[in-house]
């Protein structure tokens, strides 16, 4: 794995690459033993190829694949896997890469090979809707595809998938071997709670239909199994009506107790009255530090009040919530929304609403994103973490993280979320690991940085996982980035056996997703 690697030795890098991968037909042993197969118009080592497959969103870490494979169909997915699962005499790992919108090297291959899966575009499988009697609307997905033209394709229906993430631009394949959450999930659960059927190729390259009733193994241990036991080429995913518009307001807090008191009162809402519930729940760390992050969301008036506000208070906490109507609903819709806001504990006058299409209020980070194209500051190195922490200790949390760390520390730029979920939207069968509570809060340091000083980030993000252990939080780590074969046996507790289980029966050669280093440790 290479590291630490600034803007110019970038630059350097590639260069360098490109003279590597320039001589790799001659010397890449592998390319040419893969190109027997019926897959070799679909092999690539030209310098570009393999310089896209060993980056990712983090640009942090580098990993140098033999050869990168676009395949047509999936069944050259299943051809490559199936030759090294049977007759390969080089061992080499196979990693699906959706979008690459991994931070820490996930989807990739070191000398092995990287499956660009979004060569499969829309001719294999597109965004096909159907309707059943007992499933209600439904449609089946490539694992390709990104679910910004899962949303476009689904709303010709009048329909939209439940559960989403903040950001389109990510594959089914992608986020459904994490998890997949939004301000959403409190109420529909995440998103690998929202598909009732996959075909997946295993790691023995057999194609396989799975759902909880045919192959249920193969089923819940695909669902944030961080690719480990195959690769999704179809789901089927749960859709509802898809609404019009959606009302969408942010409220400020001074007071972390009562923040988080109100989003947690908010979440309860729903199964209840469908008026009464609010269609998603998210919330937000305000400093001067990361305005950056949050202030283009309130209009240029606002801002001179808001960082004053923030400068008073140092740090603030925003709930932000929408409402989704359509032409039934319009007429009701305020008055539903003024019932749901009702006595809560935000500053007075610090209340900001807006009425956006629904389809604006789903792809609001893309705007983010065109702006911080525009400025150079979206393809820049992002030491994230995410965790998902307990409610019982939310509030240590604060004080030792948000306040004792973040505030003095003071270099977090970016978007840092926090936001409440109920355990029973979830489903212990599957993969994804989640605090024992009831309620748990997903907190996510979203942060850009130079390329020279990444390194601060990530000891602070080290930090904030030194504070939760030393003090009792039973905090889990969400796109979970370790390297021991302890820390992963910690990381899954319980579900370790099966997940160990499931590797053995799915992918008993350890080829797939080599990145996330569980079972293959360089
Ligand atoms: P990749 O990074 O390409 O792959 C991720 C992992 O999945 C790899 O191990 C890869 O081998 C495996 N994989 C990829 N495709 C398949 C497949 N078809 N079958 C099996 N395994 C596969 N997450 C959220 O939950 N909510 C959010 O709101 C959210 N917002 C984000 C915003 C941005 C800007 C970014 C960069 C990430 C965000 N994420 C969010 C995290 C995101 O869900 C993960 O990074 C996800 O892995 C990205 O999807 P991808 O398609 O780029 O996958």
């Amino acid at each position: 794995m290479v590291q630490n690697h600034p803007m110019a030795s970038r630059c350097m890098m590639i260069l360098l690459l490109s003279i590597v991968c320039q001589s790799k037909p001659l010397t890449n042993s592998l390319y040419h033993k893969l190109l027997s197969l019926p897959i070799a118009d679909n092999l690539h080592v030209d310098p570009e190829s393999i310089c896209a497959a060993s980056v990712d969103f983090g640009l942090i870490v580098r990993e140098i694949p033999a050869v990168v494979l676009r395949p047509s169909r999936p069944e050259d997915i299943a051809t490559l896997v199936a030759f090294a699962y049977n007759e390969s005499t080089i061992p080499f790992t196979i990693s699906a890469r959706g979008r690459g919108h991994s931070i820490l090297g996930q989807a990739m291959a070191h000398d092995g090979v990287v499956m660009d899966m979004t060569s499969l575009g829309h001719k294999w499988r597109g965004a096909t809707v159907f309707w059943s009697w007992s499933l209600g609307h439904y449609a089946d997905v490539g694992g390709q595809q990104l679910w910004i033209d899962v949303l476009e394709e689904t709303l010709k229906h009048g329909v939209a998938p439940v559960s989403w993430t903040d950001y389109l631009y990510l594959t089914v394949g992608g986020t459904l071997s994490n998890v997949g959450i939004s301000g959403q999930t409190f109420r529909y659960g995440p998103q690998i709670r929202n598909v009732y059927e996959m075909d997946v190729i295993t790691g023995t390259g057999d194609f396989s239909t799975c759902s909880p009733q045919k192959n249920p193994e193969l089923f819940y241990s695909v669902l944030g199994g961080l690719g480990q036991f195959g690769i999704i080429t179809r789901a089927r995913i749960a859709l509802g009506q898809a609404p019009k518009r959606a009302k969408w307001v942010r409220m400020l807090y001074s007071d972390f107790s009562a923040f988080t008191m109100d989003q947690e009162r908010l979440i309860s809402h729903h199964g209840r009255d469908q008026d009464e519930a609010l269609d998603y729940v998210e919330g937000l760390l305000l400093m001067r530090r990361n305005s950056d992050g949050w202030i283009s969301f309130f209009s240029l008036s606002d801002h001179q009040r808001l960082m004053s506000l923030v400068t008073e208070h140092e740090l603030l906490y925003c709930i932000e919530v929408a409402k989704y109507y359509d032409g039934r609903t319009e007429s009701t819709v305020d008055k539903d929304l003024e019932k749901i806001l009702k006595n809560l504990s935000h500053v007075p006058e610090f209340v900001f609403e807006k009425d956006v299409a629904y389809v604006d209020f789903l792809n609001r980070v893309r705007v983010e994103e065109l702006g911080l194209r525009g400025r150079g500051l979206w393809k820049v190195p992002h030491p994230w973490l995410h965790l998902f922490v307990p409610k019982s200790g939310i509030a240590d949390f604060n004080l030792g993280v948000f306040k004792n760390i973040v505030l003095k520390k003071n270099i977090t730029t970016g978007t840092v979320l926090i936001f409440p979920m109920h355990k029973n939207k979830w489903d212990d069968r599957m993969s994804a690991v989640i605090p024992d509570e009831d309620v748990f809060y997903a907190v996510a340091f979203l942060q850009s940085s130079g390329f020279r000083d990444w390194q601060e980030f990530d000891l602070q993000n080290k930090e904030v996982l030194r504070f939760c252990e030393h003090n009792g939080i039973k905090a889990k780590q969400y796109l979970p980035n370790y390297s021991t074969e302890r820390e992963w046996m910690q990381h899954f507790g319980p579900k370790w056996r099966a997940f160990q289980e499931s590797k053995a029966r799915f992918d008993p050669k350890m080829l797939l997703s080599p990145g996330q280093r569980i079972f293959n440790h360089n």
